[in-house]
């Protein structure tokens, strides 16, 4: 299997040629093609299995292809752990989407709020975020959720060891009711099964 044989839109495929990404990994060619049709995906994966390009790449994707010129609202949301995974996977996003026209962001404690709200006009499509600040700037009224097409819990099981279940849930309660959700863990501990159940909807199960 090659990502060509994913038919992923060919700008994706061309920056990808160009990052030297030549077969997609386990946990690629497992959720690439599921998530693409818009499904939920329950994936169990570490880090360091390409598991950020299993879920940017169908975001891409998806609004790659149905570039929107009056939605002024984030069409993706990706919620993960830390700053610094926060800025990885804005990094990356960036890599895959070189040939698209989509903007993204990043919203993350621990820093000053204003570039961030400057950054929020700007509208951008794709919005990575921890859970605290886009709590804090969303009540704010910063920023909208009821665009929300694709919904992404990255490193789930860190997050609720970190506390951020009540924002998860809340985060998750602000989108539209028909978004797709694919979320990630390391571990399928009870509370990560009790929170998929709650929010996917016939999930694929992949575990690498
Ligand atoms: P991740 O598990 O998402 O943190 O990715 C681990 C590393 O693998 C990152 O440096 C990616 O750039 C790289 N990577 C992800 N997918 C592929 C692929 N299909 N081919 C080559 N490198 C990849």
């Amino acid at each position: 299997i090659n990502f060509e044989s994913i038919s992923l839109n060919p700008s994706i495929l061309r920056a990808l040629k160009e990052l030297g990404y030549e077969t997609p990994t386990a946990i690629q060619a497992a959720a690439i093609p599921e998530a693409i049709l818009g499904k939920d995906i329950l994936a169990t994966a570490q880090t360091g299995t390409g598991k950020t390009a299993a879920f940017a790449l169908p975001i891409l994707h998806r609004l790659g292809e149905n570039r929107s010129y009056d939605i002024r609202a984030p069409r993706a949301l990706i919620l993960t752990p830390t700053r610094e995974l926060a800025l990885q996977i804005d990094n990356n996003i960036r890599l895959y989407a070189r040939y698209l026209r989509l903007r993204t962001g990043v919203i993350m404690g621990g820093v000053p709020a204003h570039p961030q709200i400057k950054m929020l006009r700007r509208n951008p499509d794709i919005l990575v975020a921890t859970p605290g600040r886009l709590i804090d700037l969303f009540d704010q009224g910063f920023i909208g959720l009821d665009q929300i097409q694709t919904f992404v819990l990255d490193e789930a099981d860190r997050m609720l060891d970190m506390g951020f279940i009540d924002d998860i849930r809340r985060i998750e309660s602000l989108q539209p009711r028909d978004h797709q959700t694919l979320l990630f863990s390391a571990t399928l501990s009870p509370e990560i099964e009790a929170l998929a159940s709650r929010m996917l909807r016939e999930p694929v199960r992949i575990e690498v």
